[in-house]
């Protein structure tokens, strides 16, 4: 870092590019920057505009960026490389600028590992369903097939999406209106990689009693706030594993990449649920 230091007059840019972005990864990320002391700074860039965010990234020198809805997936067509987990995952959310050249990786496959690992889940034996068919969805598959599972299902609103998605990653699809009771008992972990749960998502909420999980199952809320889901899930003894916990394992290693330094995890996490309980 000294070479850094004595280079630079300014800190290098780091930020985060979506639409109506929460402060969580500012808070975290700001955090770790201050806990070893880096000359960095984070912030966001609220646009629908992928392109744009990108090519002022590449113009302007920002040092790292990530991303979040819309453009983990968008940003593919301006990137120059990509790590194997985002060509396979085929969304970026992590985007780092080599001296002009845009590299794209993928930690949210990561985050899901984990997030799961923190609560003892091992895949072995056991059975999923993930609900949700966006680049969130593509993460927790590609996570989920380096766990071995016995079965991974894929359910989705739009079933075309679903299917595609499925056969893409070589795994069962089931009609979104066959999600019920009978076959959510059947399973070990369920994974919610839409934005149910969130206040404005905008549609209705999930087609199952919230109360159908109970003990010996796992509930992966992608979320990163409070959930009904996970609330229900916590009072009837199944294992929750809310968003907010993927949120930090998804920052640690995009913290790496950013400075080239080991992420101060206790530091980042503190920053992170502090900031996550001013959110209403
Ligand atoms: P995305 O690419 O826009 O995909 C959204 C998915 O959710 C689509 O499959 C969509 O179905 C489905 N969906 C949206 N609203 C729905 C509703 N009301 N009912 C049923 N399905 C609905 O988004 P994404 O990037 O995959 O992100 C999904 C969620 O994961 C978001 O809430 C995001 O914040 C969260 N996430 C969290 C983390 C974390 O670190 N915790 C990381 C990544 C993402 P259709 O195909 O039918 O539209």
């Amino acid at each position: 870092m000294s070479s850094i230091n004595k280079q630079l007059a300014y800190p290098r840019v780091c930020g985060l590019l979506g639409v109506k972005p929460s402060r969580l990864s500012y808070a975290m990320h700001t955090a770790g920057f201050r806990e070893l002391g880096l000359p960095f700074t984070y912030t966001a860039f609220d646009t629908h505009n992928t392109q744009a965010g990108l090519v002022a990234m590449r113009e302007l020198g920002f040092c790292g960026l990530s991303l979040t809805i819309p453009h983990k997936e968008q940003a593919l067509q301006f990137i120059d490389q990509l790590s194997q987990e985002a060509r396979v995952i085929k969304a970026t959310n992590t985007v780092i600028n080599s001296q002009g050249l845009l590299l794209g990786h993928n930690t949210d496959c990561y985050g899901v590992t984990a997030a799961l690992e923190e609560v003892g889940f091992s895949g072995k034996g056991k059975r999923a369903l993930v609900f949700g068919a966006g680049g969130a969805s593509r993460a927790a598959i590609f996570a989920l097939k380096r766990l071995e599972l016995d079965s991974i299902l894929l359910t989705n609103r739009t079933e075309e999406k679903g299917h595609l998605l499925a056969k893409e990653c070589k795994i069962e699809f089931v009609p979104y209106g066959r999600v019920r009771e009978r076959l959510l008992e059947k399973i070990e972990l369920f994974v919610n990689a839409t934005p149910i749960g969130l206040p404005l998502s905008g549609g209705k909420g999930y087609p199952f009693s919230l109360d159908v999980f109970s003990s010996g199952q796992t509930v992966f809320d992608m979320v990163t706030r409070e959930t009904e889901l996970i609330e229900r899930v916590r009072q009837n003894g199944a294992t929750p594993v809310p968003g907010i916990r993927m949120l930090l394992y998804q920052a640690l290693p995009q913290f790496e990449l950013f400075t080239e330094q080991k992420a101060p995890k206790e530091a980042m996490e503190k920053a992170l649920l502090e900031e996550a309980a001013t959110v209403d």
